[in-house]
């Protein structure tokens, strides 16, 4: 064994002690962190020929890297749709590196059936059925992706064509409808061969980012027969808007169509009674996805995909290989999503569920939406701050007076807060997006008082 190795193996325990006093550091600290930064770009430095031990690499970590990262995991980042880590959450990650299963074979090991009992958890938290399979993916994008995926096979199915083994090519025109979709539905298109330009458009309600119905009616009446993939969002990322999804569900009873829901985030207003309607008819889809290291609060490397065809999913991923062991009655996880060998992703959200329940995840969801609908109310009330949309959920979408861009990076500059610019109804915007575990009403004073420093 090299001796750097065989030195850290002899002080493995003390080591693990070293690395878990940085982490107590930084957490403890977490709330005086700058939320987030433009750092100056850092020059790389050669690759180590002598390494320095694990001693000496936590110590070039914790002097060159650690100062330039962001707060992200804290209280106060409101950019993209970023969730934070629960303890029980961080100590399950920690957990899937101590135990390092390979989580895609289920050869040897228990950790298929940890997935599946956590699957099934999710389910049940977000109001579905067991006819549900499901598997853990690297995060939403993915989840859209195999959910298309197994759309595209089915209409394989529906046009007598086996994609799997020829082909997207052998499907010919083919249709993707949505309303607002989601940027990783033109990247999941594109990487399915399916193409970005197989998404057609439809028309929004007025103002909002919901899908006229009617209009995806005339589109698909169009088709003439031919079956078509619709993904309805549920949980748009400006407004946090939701397709009238038991609407567009009963349009299948006239025309043929995939029914994927990208509910990433928009899938947590299950768990807030008030609103949980939102989301009826979400168990009617196909297909849904949905991101856990948002508002489930694990870290990051997470989301879920649901489906009711796994057969279709099993024709498009099967991995068969004499070495990985035959096809059984309950095929591996191999089997199910774009990796073979994967990490044991479900463990942190295991651990989390475990630990603080549907109640505990509730309290999170609910005190998020608190937070945004009082930020949102006392940021409108400011000279020249318009609301670009109510607050439907964690979501607050707004505009400065003055450019965006500016304004998101003096809030920034603050360290008291991050939010990020987008643009909305072709109107420069910023959002604020609450969904840490963290957040308190003492961080809304000081995220409206940045919002209201950063005025010009
Ligand atoms: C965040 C998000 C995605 C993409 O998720 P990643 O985890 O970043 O891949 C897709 N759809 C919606 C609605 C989202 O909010």
């Amino acid at each position: 064994m090299h001796p750097r190795l065989a030195g850290d193996l002899a002080a493995f325990p003390a080591l693990l002690e070293s690395v878990r006093r940085l982490a107590v550091d930084v957490l403890d600290a977490l709330d005086d962190r700058p939320a987030g930064r433009s750092p100056a770009p850092r020059p790389a430095l050669p690759l180590p020929a002598d390494g320095a031990g694990l001693a000496g690499a936590l110590a070039t970590f914790t002097d060159r890297w650690a100062p330039g990262f962001s707060g992200s995991a804290g209280p106060r980042y409101l950019g993209f749709v970023t969730g934070g880590a629960t303890p029980a959450g961080l100590a399950g990650d920690w957990l899937t590196g101590v135990f390092d299963q390979n989580a895609g074979p289920g050869i040897g090991s228990s950790a298929g059936d940890l997935e599946r009992e956590t699957l099934g958890w999710l389910r049940e938290l977000f109001g579905l059925p067991p006819g549900y399979g499901g598997t853990f993916v690297s995060g939403a994008t993915m989840s859209n992706m195999v959910g298309l995926a197994i759309g595209r096979e089915w209409l394989g199915e529906r046009l007598g064509v086996d994609v799997s083994q020829q082909g997207a090519a052998a499907l010919g025109e083919t249709a993707v409808f949505s309303g607002a979709p989601h940027s990783s539905i033109y990247k999941a298109l594109s990487m399915l061969g399916l193409g970005r330009g197989a998404l057609r458009q439809l028309p929004l309600l007025p103002d909002r980012e919901a899908v006229d119905v009617p209009a995806l009616r005339a589109a698909l009446a169009d088709r003439a027969g031919r079956p078509a993939i619709v993904v309805a969002n549920a949980g748009t990322v400006d407004t946090v808007d939701y397709d009238d999804l038991r609407a567009i569900a009963e349009l299948r009873r006239e025309y043929p169509f995939w029914l994927h829901v990208d509910a990433a985030f928009g899938a947590f207003a299950a768990l807030s009674p008030a609103h949980a309607p939102l989301l009826d008819g979400l168990a009617e889809a196909d297909s849904i996805c949905v991101d856990l290291h948002k508002w489930l609060n694990v870290p990051y490397d997470s989301a879920v995909q649901f489906t009711r065809r796994t057969d279709l999913q099993l024709k498009v991923f099967s991995n068969a290989a004499a070495y990985l062991g035959p096809l059984t009655e309950r095929p591996d996880f191999l089997h199910h999503t774009p990796e073979n060998s994967r990490r044991l992703r479900a463990l942190a959200a295991w651990f989390s569920l475990a630990a603080y329940g549907r109640d505990g995840h509730r309290d999170i969801v609910t005190r998020n939406i608190a937070s945004a609908q009082r930020v949102g109310a006392r940021l409108a009330e400011l000279p020249g701050v318009r609301l670009l949309a109510p607050v439907r959920l964690n979501v607050v979408c707004l505009a400065l007076p003055g450019d965006q861009a500016e304004a998101a990076r003096a809030v920034a500059e603050s360290g008291e807060a991050f939010v990020t610019p987008t643009v909305y109804a072709g109107t420069p915007a910023l959002r604020l997006a609450f969904c840490n575990w963290r957040t308190s009403e003492a961080d809304e004073d000081r995220i409206v008082a940045a919002v209201r420093r950063a005025l010009p």
